[in-house]
């Protein structure tokens, strides 16, 4: 299954070579520990010198690394190469620093890439604006139900490099990769590779919007077997332009997917089933079906559509039709992302805490007939125009809350005048069991009541887990 062999990495060797980590935190602790387990001479610099970073410094001092607490800009001397925490923004003065000396930089996913072994399994990678976990996640489901050895790794919050370095042994690795990630991964070559979508998003970091679409863009450098692209979304650039602009290796097939009817070499969806046009085994036929509808959970439009690009990857590694339909049913969504918390007298209570921003609102708002829509927070330099238009005659009523609520509100008042709007003036976490009970009063039997803030949480919340944790405690209190 799949195609076997994997291109081998440009050799480096640690032994000896001064290798500077930018970054301590989640990746770059265990960086440190691994270049310095290499035969590395390892400096840590790091801009914080809080509680946290003096105790991750003193379990490295332990082992013999050097930690520069309070200064990441200056480039130690002698540096060979820079490990960088993906988050860090590529106009900082260390880089530049680094770009004058002519030492390279690598992220996370960079070094687990370079440090694989030779017989490593081979990476199906996804990257997008939103739904990136989601496809993970059923991707891994489907090559499970296929038999093979594999895990969902990567930005998903499992670390590259202890499943490339670990004792367990993999057939391929479904990996999630943010566009940081991407930035700092220049030699990254997948078997295949899927970009979901591209809207606006992390623009203050990437620069500008084609800078943005390029980082995600290099996720198809380099693919052997599918550039995975969605044919629906109206974005620009488009993914498809991205695969378009990309190197491949020869035979390397552009595959898109479609909630329409399939073209050839798509994968879609006709009459109610996820159809497969582009890896057909059967020669007589020019269609695979592969799952119905039904099968996805939940059956949102874009969460086929995430369906449907994880199948693409899946079957571009030669996974047979029943295990995509096996590894769909299989898959449960995680929390806080279109989660169906409860029934109160024929209302739907729907926790969708995870649309942080109004990309990922749209979709979940489009999952929807008639909608008591609860939304706010903070905006992150959003415009709700577009958003509020768009949903206008889904919309029952609204309820605000957060720090940002006026700017949903006034494009409401320009988008969608008669629709009533209760705007909570208060940012105190209590907010939230008022917020379900004006919905309820709202909401008419059949209706659903949709939190997708479109906005982040943290003028309220810690994160939007304890959002939606609050919002599924207060549904459970109007149904006690
Ligand atoms: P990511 O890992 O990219 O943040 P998730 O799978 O965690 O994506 O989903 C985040 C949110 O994005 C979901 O709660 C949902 O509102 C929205 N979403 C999921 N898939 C898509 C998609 N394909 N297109 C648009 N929005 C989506």
């Amino acid at each position: 299954m799949g195609s076997g062999k994997v291109t081998s990495s440009v050799p480096f060797e640690f032994q000896g070579k001064h290798v500077t980590v930018a970054g301590l935190g989640v990746s770059g602790v265990p960086a440190a520990k691994v270049l310095h387990g290499l035969g590395a001479r390892v400096t840590v610099v790091n801009d914080g010198d809080d509680e946290r970073a003096r105790a991750q410094a003193a379990e490295l001092e332990q082992l013999g690394v050097t930690v520069r607490l309070g200064d990441g800009a200056t480039l130690p001397e002698g540096t060979d190469l820079i490990v960088t925490a993906p988050g860090w923004k590529p106009d900082k003065p260390l880089f530049a620093a680094a770009g004058r000396a002519g030492v390279p930089v690598w992220g996370d996913v960079e070094l687990a890439w370079r440090l694989r072994g030779p017989d490593a399994a081979p990476w199906l990678a996804v990257t997008g604006t939103n739904g990136k976990t989601t496809t993970v996640r059923m991707l891994a489901a489907i090559l499970e139900a296929a038999g093979l050895r594999t895990a969902a790794v990567g930005n998903i919050g499992v670390s590259l490099l202890d499943a490339v370095l670990g004792e367990e042994r993999y057939d391929v690795l479904a990996v999630e990769l943010s566009s940081y990630q991407l930035h700092w991964a220049p030699s990254l070559r997948a078997h295949s590779a899927a970009v979901l979508n591209l809207a606006p998003d992390h623009l203050d970091w990437h620069g500008s919007m084609e800078a943005y679409a390029a980082d995600k863009g290099r996720i198809y450098e380099g693919n052997r077997v599918a550039c995975v692209y969605n044919v629906d979304a109206g974005d620009k650039p488009s993914t498809e332009d991205l695969v378009r602009e990309a190197d491949v290796e020869e035979g390397c097939r552009a595959v898109g997917f479609t909630l329409g009817t399939p073209g050839p070499s798509q994968l879609g969806v006709v009459e109610g089933i996820l159809v497969d046009r582009a890896f057909v085994e059967n020669r007589q036929k020019n269609a695979q079906e592969l799952a119905e509808v039904a099968d996805v959970n939940p059956p949102a439009p874009h969460n086929i559509a995430n369906a449907l690009a994880a199948a693409a990857l899946a079957r571009a590694f030669g996974v047979p039709a029943g295990a995509v339909r096996d590894g769909l049913r299989a898959f449960t969504p995680d929390a806080h992302r279109i989660a169906h918390v409860g029934d109160v007298d024929g209302v739907a209570y729907i926790d969708d805490s995870k649309a942080t921003n109004t990309h990922a609102a749209q979709a979940s708002l489009a999952a929807y007939e008639s909608i008591v829509w609860i939304a706010g927070g903070l905006a992150k330099g959003a415009t709700f125009d577009e958003l509020v238009a768009g949903s206008a005659k889904r919309l029952r009523g609204v309820v605000l809350i957060g720090q940002d609520r006026a700017l949903i509100r006034e494009a409401l008042a320009r988008h969608a005048p008669e629709v009533p709007v209760v705007d909570l003036d208060r940012t105190d976490t209590g907010a939230m069991l008022q917020a379900v009970r004006e919905a309820q009063r709202l909401a008419r039997p059949g209706d659903t009541v949709l939190l997708a803030p479109a906005c982040a949480s943290m003028d309220m919340f810690a994160n939007y887990n304890k959002r939606g944790d609050a919002f599924a405690q207060a549904v459970r209190e109007l149904g006690a």
